[in-house]
């Protein structure tokens, strides 16, 4: 999780990266503290000092926003200097469902990144979901989308092509456990509570490319059954606790 403030590692110097505001804390006083996730640095917290804040840098300290962030490394903190926004994601907020589907998106990944440490699988992770969120995607499938690839990503995602327990492919249905998935051969009640074509469904939400992606998902009705797999997915962050 992430926990420490200031980044020790960086040369004192001036940076510019790409990223996003993860999270914002405004302390009395001082300005305010932003966790950017920045592409090529990972997560790190930056200073953004008061009263010229909000003049100096606009929007660009709201999360969800992407920009072009200047930074400069002092022998004590990193600063921010400036910012250049790419994208506002603004036509999110006009969506309850969207804004709070990405909000969620921010939280979940926030807590599986290590500050200091590259990762940017995962933030272009972000940027194709945010991206799909505002192509007008099904809000509950780029979630499930997101949070499956997230957990890949991190080595924890249950298989949708193999069961857990033999190895066997998938080839029909598939029945949850809490390991993740397993073939009808391998439960003792034989029953498979995921059909054939509701698997068939989970593959191409996971795993389908961005732009097909776009494609596929624009013709489906919600489905109840992505926010049930989306509940059982969650539960391979919790356990990691
Ligand atoms: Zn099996």
């Amino acid at each position: 999780m992430i926990s420490s403030f200031e980044k020790d590692k960086l040369p004192q110097g001036y940076y510019s990266q790409t990223g996003t505001v993860l999270q914002r804390r405004d302390s009395s006083g001082e300005g305010q503290s932003l966790l950017l996730f920045l592409r090529d640095m990972g997560p790190v917290w930056v200073s953004a000092p008061a009263s010229k804040t909000k003049c100096r840098f606009g929007g660009a300290t709201e999360p969800l926003v992407w920009a072009e962030f200047s930074l400069y490394q002092s022998p004590s903190r990193l600063y921010l200097q400036g910012a250049q926004i790419r994208e506002d994601f603004i036509s999110l907020r006009s969506s309850a469902e969207k804004l709070k589907t990405a909000l969620r998106l921010y939280k979940r990944l926030t807590s599986v990144l290590l500050t200091s440490h590259e990762s940017n699988n995962i933030l272009t992770l972000l940027w194709s979901a945010m991206i799909l969120l505002k192509e007008n995607c099904p809000a509950d499938i780029v979630e499930y989308r997101f949070t499956w690839r997230l957990l890949k990503e991190t080595g924890l995602a249950p298989s949708l092509q193999y069961c857990v327990k033999c190895g066997a492919k998938l080839e029909s249905g598939a029945i949850w456990t809490r390991d993740g998935l397993i073939c009808s051969s391998c439960s003792a009640s034989g029953r498979e509570d995921i059909g054939r074509e509701e698997l068939s469904c989970l593959r191409f939400a996971a795993m389908l490319s961005h732009d097909k992606f776009i494609g596929w998902s624009k013709g489906r009705e919600k489905s109840s059954l992505f926010i049930g797999q989306l509940k059982k997915l969650v539960t391979f962050f919790t356990d990691m606790d």
